[in-house]
């Protein structure tokens, strides 16, 4: 099937979904054994869970409801959900099922047991550009297929890129993902990846992920990311930001200097992928000239590495983290902010 068609066959399934908006019933993880903790951040923790009966496993992120009120973001999680139960596509990870009690909202996942991209970046310092090429392929098609949904990403980088059993990449976090046919203008997502637009607090769009894309294939294959040098602080970052400033590597092809150029672009009307369909322009950039897309999309080249992992319960890829106290109350005082959860 052409690529396009496939997109419209994904879209009305897609839209399907959306539009039906169904509460998460009420509900705690009594039925699942709660196992290690996989990861935290800032509006949550992620969990290996097992269902007692099935043993099926699930990555879930328990969202405690009190903080998500003080930290303003109870639009965000009641989008996350939405989009997460709506979305389907190899490269993103989708909702198993979701619940809500008193206290906590649960998104549970299909636990990606690889691990974050992140660590293995880590670890080897740095890709060689056909390493490279093959994970940011991959998150191209990903983000190509969230435009194709109207949904802006907003925050790629490494450790919202998980690896799958298969080395396959998938998307994980849809905290900042919108939905938007058109352009928005709220400042969200994390600071090395923030392209200059959202910085200047103009209407942006999609393009602001082509930007991060950028930010990643730079960060992947050189070992640090372009604005790196200013992370201690913010303020200079973003000004260097703004005014585009940054130094190509040397020993970056030409192919792939001229490909970041094209990405790394502030003005916006210049930028590699900018208007709609505009992601051909990426796809049929010189540097990916030797990717065969079809047989990226159907995961049918060899990654290159594939992560050792032992069984389906195995989380040794994921770094210890912190767990998180909750205070469990008597009644449930937020069921209004909660309701659309
Ligand atoms: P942050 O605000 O720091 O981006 P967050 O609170 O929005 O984090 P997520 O990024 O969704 O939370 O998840 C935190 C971490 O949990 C991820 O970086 C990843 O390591 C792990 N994780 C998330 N989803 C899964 C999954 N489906 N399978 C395995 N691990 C996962
Ligand atoms: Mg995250």
């Amino acid at each position: 099937m052409p690529y396009n068609e496939i997109m419209k066959a994904l879209k009305e399934e897609f839209t399907a979904k959306w539009n039906d908006k169904q509460p998460s019933p009420q509900g705690g993880l009594e039925d699942h054994e709660q196992l290690s903790v996989l990861g935290s951040g800032a509006f949550g923790t992620v969990r290996l869970c097992r269902h007692k009966q099935s043993n099926d496993v699930v990555a879930v992120k328990y969202l405690i409801k009190k903080d998500i009120i003080k930290k303003k973001q109870v639009r965000h999680v009641i989008n996350e959900k939405q989009v997460l139960r709506s979305i389907y596509h190899p490269g993103v990870v989708n909702l198993v099922f979701s619940r809500k009690d008193l206290d906590l909202l649960y998104l549970a996942m299909p636990f990606v047991n690889g691990g974050e991209l992140y660590s293995y970046h880590k670890k080897l310092v740095k890709f060689n550009e056909t390493q490279g090429k093959f994970y940011i392929s991959q998150a191209f098609l990903a983000l190509d297929y969230l435009h194709n949904m109207d949904l802006i990403y907003r925050d790629l980088k490494p450790e919202n890129i998980l690896i799958d059993a298969n080395g396959y990449i998938k998307l994980t976090d849809f905290g900042f993902t919108k939905k938007v046919e058109g352009r928005t203008m709220s400042l969200c997502g994390t600071p090395e990846y923030l392209a200059p637009e959202i910085i200047q607090s103009v209407p942006y769009g999609e393009s602001v992920d082509w930007w991060s894309f950028g930010i990643l294939t730079y960060e992947l294959i050189n070992g640090i990311s372009p604005f790196h040098l200013h992370a201690k602080d913010p303020m200079v970052m973003f000004e260097t930001i703004c005014a585009g400033e940054y130094k190509i590597p040397h020993d970056f092809s030409p192919q792939l200097q001229d490909l970041i150029r094209g990405l790394l672009q502030v003005d916006v009307t210049k930028r590699l992928g900018h208007m709609k369909n505009g992601s051909r322009a990426i796809k049929e950039h010189v540097w990916f000239q030797d990717i065969d897309w079809h047989c990226m999309l159907n995961q049918t080249i060899d990654p290159p590495m594939i992560p050792n992992v032992k069984d389906p319960l195995d989380c040794s890829h994921f770094a210890k983290s912190q767990q998180m106290t909750i205070t469990r109350s008597r009644n449930d005082q937020f069921v209004k902010q909660f309701e659309d959860f």
